[in-house]
């Protein structure tokens, strides 16, 4: 059975975890170094970034959290996430992890609309996709290797750069399981390490 970790420091971690037990495999929640052994996959999930990386510096998790990376096994970033996981983000001189190609903008969905819900259509997945976004992030451009699976609002909002997938909404607030479906489908696919490692980015 495939094992899929769930950074479980602040946020919608409970929501992952249904969502990954509901697609047929085990789900981990991680909080400590050790819980990053044995584990095919890895989600880091909405919540608020700036919470969310204190607490990764507190419980010793940044270099464990980058080893991860390295190994190629896939990590999906859903909304504050898709920040901690991007190289750069507007605004910020350093990125927090750092290592998907994409740079990032938080908060991009204007001030009133704070939250909403939207049928989107995704590259890979049939039909529409009811998301809901929360004070979202959007990709403002991603780099040679990236895939742009989904636009909203002319707006990039969900992407794939190697063993990396982002979005800027939260799929585990619903229950259509296809997004973390179609993650957990990235466990085991070794084409993308493939790619040479560059981190030139492209404005779409
Ligand atoms: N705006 C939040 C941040 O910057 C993200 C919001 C979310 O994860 N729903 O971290």
């Amino acid at each position: 059975m495939k094992r899929v970790g769930v950074l479980a420091l602040q946020g919608a971690v409970r929501e992952h975890i249904q969502s990954i037990t509901a697609c047929g495999a085990e789900a981990v929640s991680v909080k400590w170094p050790k819980d990053l052994e044995s584990l095919d996959a890895l989600i880091l999930p909405g919540g608020e970034s700036t919470t969310m990386r204190r607490l990764i510096d507190r419980y010793g998790l940044m270099e464990p959290l980058r080893e991860f990376a390295e190994t190629g096994k896939p990590m999906f970033g859903t909304c504050a996430g898709l920040i901690l996981l991007a190289k750069t983000v507007i605004g910020r001189e350093e990125s927090h992890l750092g290592v998907m190609d994409v740079a990032v903008e938080r908060n991009s969905f204007g001030r009133q609309i704070d939250s909403f819900e939207a049928p989107l259509t995704i590259n890979g997945i049939e039909g529409a996709f009811e998301a809901v976004f929360i004070r979202a992030p959007h990709i403002v451009s991603v780099g040679p290797h990236a895939e742009v699976l989904c636009m909203h609002d002319g707006k990039i909002v969900m992407a794939k750069s190697g063993h990396f997938l982002g979005c800027s909404f939260h799929p585990e607030l619903t229950e259509d399981h296809r997004i973390t479906a179609y993650f957990l489908s990235m466990i085991g696919d070794k084409s993308d390490l493939l790619l040479p490692k560059t981190s030139t980015y492209s404005k779409v």
